[in-house]
């Protein structure tokens, strides 16, 4: 059988079942307050990052978020609330609770909406981090809507022509359903999430040139100046023009569809999940397609679309045009059968989460 990952994982890695990381990261949050149901809703999310190969958003994050639980920053036990709503939208207020159960919540809403009233948009205020934007437009797309899903984020990214952190990585993700896989493109507003430079600082390796800057604003490979007062580059620069116009503008425009819409805050003043009072917003719709083309017309023209493009003629360096979550949905085939490779750094982190709070070990010396 043919085997596909996004990177190839090294003798750094370990595989670790998807059943084990899944209870393991439940456990471990159940043991610190989480109730089960909440506490299966972060490992769906987290675990599905690692699946997908998209390892910035996947395990490596439980120890923010259990350092955000032990440090009140995040409420185990949020009363979500529905601060206003018509039949195709709602405001949401998600009590400091951890973003993935606001989102899941608030996704949920915007599908229900849709389902009854053609769409639906729910916008939550006073979340959290809530990982993947991804996981969210992709329960609308198994409902064969369209889901669109987004996240202001903590500043870590300079606007074109500045130095200072003032935007957050803010991702967009837009899901739609197909006859096989959905199309799926999730991705970050700037070249690169931050969770990307803690993978690289994690294994000691420079960063690529072009992804970020130091405080002085010149472009740094090393990881360590852009912790320290750098700042990442929003999607799109070319050349001298450090940072590109348009990455920006859509960082921009998420805080205005997130933030500044919901009563909430925009990416500057954004805080750390960590730490008390973080106030992330996230922005939700779902479009049941079949008020304007019958969903299963709406597929096959999905379909058509995807073939056609993978039928054009290819650049002589490519072998195939790839399709937003195509690699994805590869590399989860290939993990579910063989497990999900974790960065050994990782496992020892987790270990330690693990004895800390009771959850056990997740891998064995020697396993
Ligand atoms: P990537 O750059 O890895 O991928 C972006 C998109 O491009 C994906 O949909 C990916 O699909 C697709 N893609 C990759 N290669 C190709 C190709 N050759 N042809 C067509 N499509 C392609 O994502 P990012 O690093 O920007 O983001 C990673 C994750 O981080 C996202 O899930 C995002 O939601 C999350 N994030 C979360 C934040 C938060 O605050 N919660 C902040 C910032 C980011 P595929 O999946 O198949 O590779």
């Amino acid at each position: 059988m043919n085997s596909y990952e996004k990177l190839s994982p090294d003798k750094d890695y370990v595989r670790v079942p998807k059943e084990r990381l899944f209870s393991f990261v439940v456990r471990v949050l159940e043991n610190i307050g989480v109730p089960e149901g909440d506490a299966e809703i972060v490992a769906d999310n987290l675990v599905m990052a690692d699946l997908r190969g998209v390892e910035s958003h996947g395990v490596q994050r439980l120890k923010r978020y259990v350092k955000g639980i032990k440090s009140g920053g995040v409420n185990v036990h949020p009363r979500i609330r529905i601060l206003r709503e018509g039949p195709s939208y709602a405001l949401v207020d998600g009590d400091e609770g951890l973003g993935q159960v606001v989102g899941r919540f608030a996704m949920g809403l915007a599908i229900e909406k849709a389902e009854r009233s053609g769409i639906g948009v729910v916008i939550a205020r006073n979340s959290n981090h809530y990982g993947i934007a991804g996981y969210y437009s992709l329960m609308a797309a198994e409902r064969d809507m369209i889901g669109i899903s987004m996240t202001n984020s903590r500043p870590l990214v300079a606007p074109t022509g500045g130095v200072e952190r003032f935007l957050g990585t803010n991702p967009i993700s837009i899901a739609a359903p197909t006859h096989g896989r959905p199309f799926l493109l999730d991705m970050a507003t700037s070249i690169v999430p931050i969770g990307k430079l803690e993978v690289y600082r994690r294994k000691g390796k420079p960063i690529p040139e072009g992804w970020a800057i130091n405080e002085r604003g010149e472009v740094t490979t090393n990881v360590r100046e852009v912790f320290s007062g750098g700042a990442l580059l929003p999607l799109g620069g070319l050349g001298e023009l450090l940072g590109g116009h348009k990455g920006y503008g859509l960082s921009l425009m998420v805080d205005v569809l997130t933030g500044v819409l919901s009563g909430g805050t925009w990416s500057r003043h954004v805080g750390n999940t960590e730490e008390k009072g973080s106030e992330v917003d996230h922005f939700f719709m779902a479009i049941n397609t079949g008020n304007f083309t019958p969903p299963e017309e709406f597929k096959s023209r999905m379909d058509a679309m995807i073939s056609e493009l993978k039928a054009s003629k290819k650049h002589p360096h490519f072998k195939r045009i790839w399709v937003h979550g195509e690699k994805g949905f590869l590399t989860m085939e290939t993990r579910l059968r063989l497990g999900i490779p974790i960065y050994a750094g990782v496992i020892r982190e987790l270990n330690q989460i693990g004895e800390e709070t009771g959850a056990g070990r997740l891998v064995e010396e020697g396993d």
